[in-house]
């Protein structure tokens, strides 16, 4: 005898439906026999009447006939099994649900089962019940976070490094790797070995601009001819067609730095066409070349003339020299979306940098034809004088030698110093230092003190500002831009509310970059989920010491199922690589 559904009688008071269901539930009888003996019962207490039996049997029977009725009209629809007391892989109970669609904190409880949510409500008056309950109380319950711009590419792909680990300890459970035009030449196969080895979170791909070009023209700075530009758009169909979510660029990096706009336009149709987004690392974000504003105005022409969804990735104002310009950034940003173009842009809490001395330093036009070339010029004593005075002008844009710090070196001795102490001890100018490890090391890492905290506020504040990562090595970002946004930005000054905060590491970057069924606690979305601790979520990692994992995120989900427990890692491999399900609008 199948059971019946408690909410299949809704009308039902539900004290009265649930006495009945029970007694009905644990009824051995056959229906056929069920039915027969709740009419030889009524008709019983009809013939006899006596008063009180009859009462109570009317009663039952009055109650268990319409019933029996309904279990037979669903047994022949052919109902879904359902259970008196659903049973569910997951209950996360009692927690303060901050659902990532932005609205005001509520008490609720969290069902999963599969990999997907299949409640969020009050489980006691549901008649819920799991194999496994978190107990909530006093925890924030929130849709796990999803970084837009990360370089996990490596760490994936890495067995030693698959977990993300440093991600799943601030909550990310979904991160977008291949930014800065910088991805990899085969997206298929790529996603395909993550999803054989197994990957911590979900990982997402976008198809590099620097790694398409190099491909073609090499690290010159040469123009493509008409063939040579249509074997890069079919790359980036292919990569498309792969699973990319969009095309990324670095246009500040060489030899992306190389390309004119136009070109850029041409294979962001591509994308678009495929459904993807485009994602940007600017040309600018400084004085350089075309300025913070300029580069701002060039992506939101590549947005509407290639008619694609445009990402700014890291926006910032970097350097003195254009502090203050995130008021007319953001009023760009607001003009253009008005008039159609879909631009939103993503920022990391922090107020340095990361990048390589090399790219904050040295000219473009010393990288033209790659390292090789770059040593040739540094050993001509002309090009030389030259290059160290440009190079002048680039440390002043950064804030001076004292702006920055090796985070990263082949050179051990050298991390942890300011550039500043460097040149001292070396007796030398900070740019000739600076040129010497380029030459001779090969470069380094540097964390680039160069933003402003009123800057960084004001952009944290926009709607359409995502959280990112950016994450690199010897940045502490990697490690904590997600919990420090938290604990600096939300609980210590207040500047930004808890469900704008979440929602801006969750639903928004879901809806903008096009990833269905993530993003929020909603029934019928994938369990990517997280709980923590209000009082003690914090990023651990600083300047000094950059790997250091965050606290108090006590349990993240992904796609149902435990990565960390209690504050633990517990070795699951439970990301997925996620694939864009391209609909091609071209005819
Ligand atoms: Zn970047």
């Amino acid at each position: 005898m199948p059971p019946i559904l408690l909410n299949s009688l809704p009308e039902w008071p539900e004290k009265v439906a649930r006495f009945c269901v029970r007694i009905y539930n644990r009824c051995t009888l056959s229906r056929a026999n069920f039915k027969l003996l709740i009419s030889i019962l009524r008709r019983f207490s009809f013939r006899f009447a006596v008063p009180l039996g009859a009462l109570t049997l009317i009663a039952f029977a009055s109650l268990t006939l319409p019933l029996t009725r309904v279990a037979l009209t669903a047994d022949r629809q052919q109902p879904p099994v359902v259970l008196t007391e659903q049973q569910l892989d997951l209950l996360i109970l009692h927690g303060k649900l901050v659902d990532g669609s932005g609205k005001k904190p509520r008490t609720a409880d969290v069902g999963i089962r599969g990999d997907r949510i299949v409640f969020a409500g009050d489980a006691r008056k549901a008649h819920l019940n799991a194999a496994r309950t978190i107990d909530a109380t006093g925890l924030v319950v929130a849709p796990g976070f999803i970084d837009p711009h990360t370089h996990t590419l490596g760490d994936l792909s890495d067995s030693n490094h698959q977990s993300n680990l440093a991600y799943l300890m601030q909550g990310v459970t979904t991160v977008i790797t291949g930014n800065d035009g910088s991805s990899v030449a085969n997206i298929g196969e790529t996603l395909r070995k993550w999803d054989a080895q197994g990957i911590g979170t979900n990982a997402i791909l976008l198809a590099g601009f620097g790694t398409i070009r190099s491909r073609i023209l090499g690290a010159t700075d040469a123009q493509p001819s008409a063939a040579q530009l249509e074997e890069m758009k079919a790359l980036v169909a292919r990569a498309m067609d792969e699973g990319a979510f969009g095309m990324s660029t670095g246009l500040y990096y060489a030899p992306q730095s190389y390309a004119k706009t136009e070109e850029v336009i041409e294979l962001s149709k591509v994308a678009a066409a495929k459904g993807g987004v485009y994602d940007t690392h600017m040309r600018d974000e400084n004085s350089y070349s075309i300025g913070l504003l300029g580069a701002i105005k060039e992506t939101i022409r590549i947005g509407r003339e290639a008619k694609i969804p445009v990402h700014i990735s890291h926006i910032k104002a970097l350097g003195p020299e254009v502090w203050g310009q995130s008021k007319q950034s953001i009023e760009l940003m607001k003009k253009a979306r008005a008039e159609g173009v879909d631009v939103a842009a993503c920022q990391y809490p922090y107020d340095a940098s990361g990048t390589s001395l090399e790219a904050a330093l040295v000219p473009r036009w010393a990288e033209v034809g790659g390292r090789g070339e770059l040593l040739k010029r540094i050993d001509d004593s002309t090009v030389r004088l030259r290059l160290l005075a440009e190079m002048q002008d680039n440390l002043k844009r950064r804030g001076g030698a004292e702006s920055l710090l090796i985070t990263d070196a082949r050179d051990r001795q050298l991390i942890g110093k300011r550039l500043s102490v460097i040149a001292s001890e070396r007796k030398q100018s900070p740019v000739e230092a600076a040129l010497e490890i380029i030459r001779t090391t090969g470069g380094a890492g540097v964390a680039s003190f160069n933003m402003s905290e009123k800057d960084i506020e004001r952009f944290m504040k926009e709607k359409l500002v995502m959280t990112c990562s950016d994450g690199s090595t010897g940045h502490p970002r990697k490690y904590g831009t997600f919990t420090r946004k938290l604990r600096e930005y939300v609980y210590h000054r207040r500047l930004i509310s808890l469900p704008f905060a979440v929602r801006n590491s969750s639903a928004l970057t879901a809806e903008w970059f096009r990833i269905p069924e993530r993003g929020l606690i909603r029934e019928g979305y994938f369990a990517d989920v997280i709980v923590f601790d209000e009082k003690t979520v914090s990023d651990r990692a600083t300047y000094e010491q950059a790997e250091v994992l965050s606290v108090g995120m006590k349990y993240v989900i992904v796609n149902g199922k435990l990565a960390i427990d209690n504050g633990s890692y517990t070795g699951a491999l439970a990301g997925r690589a996620l694939r864009k399900q391209v609909q091609n609008r071209e005819r």
